[in-house]
């Protein structure tokens, strides 16, 4: 039977739940076991798809075609399991949820509460989640309540998982949970005080926690430990020192070392192998070892916050690391990117446009991409930065005037991007075209595959065929693929069922390498497997870079726009 760890945060936000609990759920899996992860989302947006992401980060795609949260990411990338949509849900899907039963009548006339109806709802969804009672089931499902005990909106998530190891009995479930233990430089001590209200507030709603993960910017020591026991009645060897490190694949190795694993192993009563990290150590020895630096510019708009491009960082990171090379990203702001300020990008080994919402900046990145075609700078474009590339050629390439996605001018003459439902062929005619899809307004979500032309960079990188996630609405227009082609684009993968355009490139006899993707490659990059795209992409940088050190110009100061990104 499948078993639960519970993981909840307190004192504050962004201490790194998601880390920590898929570093737990890393170090079990290493120990043999079936692991699975599952993150609950206490607001009422049914999902993050329609977030911000300046407020809630990169909105994280699986493949089944669910729009997650971010940390659906770290999950990934730190165990094999792959997420599918039912390992996220929010507040919003379990309501929606016992609405629906509500008008269907199917309480039989009861009254509705959140006790039972709504935590049997997420009781419910966990199983769901972990697949428990099904032949695929796992062994350990990490359930990681998101938001901060004490927090009104996160209740019923808490109550749900102590009903769950209520009914499951001994032995069945484990709590873990994450405080925040901060440094008060004045007084020079670390204070508990915070820790030991987060665990009195777990345990007025009658959860008493196996392990405490303390998270501070130092390691916690014993005298403080042994504190922090005795106000929270957690043994001293669940209280667990998380310091601050520089690689977030540092952390496995550190809860380890200090007995996490094997503190649940017992709570669950499994028994396995010892857990064996050396992948991990492996890892960090790399990522601390790096041959080169590379430089890539970042032209997007969601410069001001990190998580805005989670996976994307990730993904390049991990290019770096199997290039030996340390990968250093640094944002620059489209909107501040005219024909007279692009030359700063000449500083850059790389060029990368990703993916992004809405006309704000537009201008910008479609120079970037100019430059980097004249420029013979490595080039990849991510989703809009696909479509960024295309309007680009069309313009400056193909004679088409003023072309543009219709995203951003409705009223374009060359709509070289536009919704399906908008693509109109030379006599003004529009053939809607049965996608089995809602192609037409709504999203293009998840995993497809395309076939891939022989004799491209494409096909050098991914062979034959390319599996990979998407998600957007606007596609390259099919009735100015010809004209683009003339004028030199290559196409270089359409999708197997619908014919979209998934892949266009310049030959490699006019550009090292520029290549444009519709869909999302950074969300199947893994840190041990890196991702051939973003390994070619990393690997022309350094090309480029050799290049440009043995024209040996002379030192110009290096510009960068925007804070270099925290490692
Ligand atoms: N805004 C574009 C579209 O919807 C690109 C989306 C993206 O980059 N994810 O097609």
């Amino acid at each position: 039977m499948t078993k639960f760890v519970f993981v909840t945060g307190g004192v504050v936000s962004s201490l790194g739940k998601g880390i920590a609990s898929a570093s737990l759920a890393a170090i079990l899996e290493s120990r043999g076991l079936r692991v699975t992860l599952i993150k609950l989302d206490p607001y009422l947006n049914v999902d993050p798809g329609t977030m911000s992401p300046f407020q809630h980060g990169e909105v994280f795609v699986t493949e089944d075609g669910a729009e997650t949260d971010l940390d659906l990411g770290h999950y990934e990338r730190f165990i094999t399991t792959r997420m599918k949509k039912s390992n996220n849900f929010t507040t919003g899907q379990i309501y929606k949820s016992v609405l629906e039963k509500e008008r269907r009548g199917d309480y039989l006339g009861k009254t509705v509460q959140v006790i039972p109806h709504v935590t049997n709802e997420i009781q419910d969804y966990v199983k769901r989640g972990a697949a428990f009672g099904q032949p695929d089931a796992v062994d350990v499902a990490i359930v990681e309540v998101g938001g901060t005990v004490g927090d009104i909106e996160s209740l019923p998530f808490l109550e749900a998982a102590r009903q769950m190891s209520l009914k499951l009995g001994p032995n069945q479930t484990a709590f873990v949970h994450l405080t925040y233990v901060p440094w008060i430089a004045a007084a020079g001590e670390l204070k508990t005080k915070p820790t030991q209200h987060t665990v009195q507030k777990l345990r007025e709603i009658g959860i008493q926690p196996d392990a405490l993960l303390c998270r501070a910017d130092r390691r916690v020591p014993d005298e403080e430990r042994e504190k922090i026991s005795l106000f929270t009645n957690v043994p001293e060897w669940g209280v667990i020192s998380m310091w601050d490190v520089d690689t977030i694949y540092k952390v496995p190795r550190m809860l380890h070392e200090q007995g996490l694993d094997g503190l649940v192993c017992d709570k669950l009563r499994l028994s396995t192998p010892p857990a064996n990290l050396r992948r991990w150590d492996e890892l960090v020895h790399e990522v601390e070892h790096p041959q080169r630096n590379v430089r890539i510019a970042m032209v997007g708009k969601y410069t001001d916050l990190s998580d805005s491009y989670k996976s994307l960082n990730e993904a390049l990171r991990h290019a770096g690391i199997h290039n030996h090379a340390r990968v250093a990203i640094e944002y620059v702001d489209s909107e501040t990117i005219t024909p007279e300020s692009v030359e700063r990008l000449a500083d850059f080994d790389a060029i990368l446009v990703p993916g992004g919402f809405g006309k704000r900046g537009i201008e910008g990145k479609i120079c970037a991409a100019r430059f980097a075609r004249e420029r013979g700078l490595p080039y990849l474009g991510i989703c809009l930065g696909m479509q960024v590339a295309t309007i680009e050629y069309a313009r400056h390439m193909a004679g088409l005037e003023g072309a543009n996605s219709t995203e951003f001018e409705p009223q374009t003459p060359h709509p070289v991007i536009a919704l399906i439902d908008e693509w109109q062929d030379a006599a003004g005619e529009v053939h809607k075209r049965d996608a089995g899809s809602d192609l037409g307004g709504t999203m293009r979500l998840g995993a497809q595959s395309s076939d891939v032309k022989p004799g491209t960079l494409a096909h050098q990188i991914y062979g034959a065929v390319v599996t990979e996630r998407h998600r957007h609405r606007f596609e390259a227009n099919e009735h100015y693929l010809e004209r683009l082609q003339q004028a030199g684009l290559v196409i270089s993968a359409i999708t197997q069922r619908e014919k979209l355009t998934e892949i266009v490139e310049l030959p490699q006899s006019v550009h090292p390498w520029y290549v444009g993707v519709q869909f999302h490659p950074e969300f199947k990059s893994t840190p041990w497997a890196g991702h051939p795209l973003f390994i070619s992409y990393v690997k022309a940088a350094l090309a480029h870079q050799t290049a440009a050190n043995a024209d040996a110009p002379p030192p110009t100061p290096r510009v960068g726009n925007g804070q270099q990104e925290a490692a």
